[in-house]
């Protein structure tokens, strides 16, 4: 093999190693917290949090005890993998947080919300996020008209995300949106299912993001 192509696969799979590839599950299941990565699944008894609600592996059952340092890594790692991020780039918005005014962590949580995968994920489009994800990169989006298949686009104030023409009859949008009504849409997003449309009304603040998150913890552990 060439070496700028055992470079290339190197690097694919470095990639693939990072990223999460075991039972997402299990995730929760670590953190002690339901973060519903599975969907629909995720609001019936078939939850593995609900039927084992304690961490995985031999010693799960036994009593764990964090250092702080421990802690913190624990809560980088359950915020990092609720919006399905890579360790890069979940630092390198980090780092950007911290160059935004006002309270790092806080701009670190809004940033994550602005992301089109997470967007198309709480306004409906998705059961998870990394359907979203995975719809974002194929192409069945459009934020003002335009077709934008970036998973970390950021939407701002007055944007209008929609499904393409051609993607509306997907089944799984559909599914998607006959299950929203089991989610709450937060109030910064506008939701119009019959248009397959969204509208940002205002940007997220801290206080409309009410999963259990302590963002300070992340600060703290970058801070070192
Ligand atoms: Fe978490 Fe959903 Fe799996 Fe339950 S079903 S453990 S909430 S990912």
């Amino acid at each position: 093999m060439p070496s700028s192509e055992k470079a290339q696969s190197l690097k694919k799979g470095l990639l693939v190693m990072a990223r999460f590839n075991g039972s997402v599950c299990r995730i929760c299941r670590r953190e002690n917290q339901k973060l519903f990565l599975k969907g629909d699944r995720c609001f019936t008894e078939k939850c593995a949090f609900e039927r084992r609600g304690y961490p995985p592996g031999q010693h799960g059952q036994g009593r764990i005890k964090f250092s702080e340092y421990g802690l913190q890594l624990r809560e980088k790692q359950k915020i990092k993998r609720m919006y399905g991020m890579l360790e890069r780039q979940f630092r390198s918005l980090f780092e950007e947080a911290e160059r935004r005014k006002g309270i790092t962590g806080s701009n670190l949580l809004t940033m994550l919300e602005r992301r089109l995968d997470n967007v198309a994920y709480r306004a409906g489009f998705a059961n998870s996020r990394s359907e979203a994800r995975q719809l974002v990169r194929h192409g069945h989006f459009t934020v003002n008209g335009k077709k934008v298949n970036i998973p970390s686009f950021m939407v701002d104030k007055g944007d209008i995300v929609a499904i393409r023409e051609k993607s509306r009859p997907m089944t799984r949008i559909a599914g998607a949106l006959e299950s929203v009504k089991r989610r709450e849409i937060p109030q910064w997003i506008e939701l119009d299912a019959a248009g397959f449309t969204s509208k940002i009304r205002d940007l997220p603040a801290r206080d409309d993001i009410t999963a259990p998150m302590e963002e300070r913890m992340v600060v703290e552990l970058y801070s070192k």
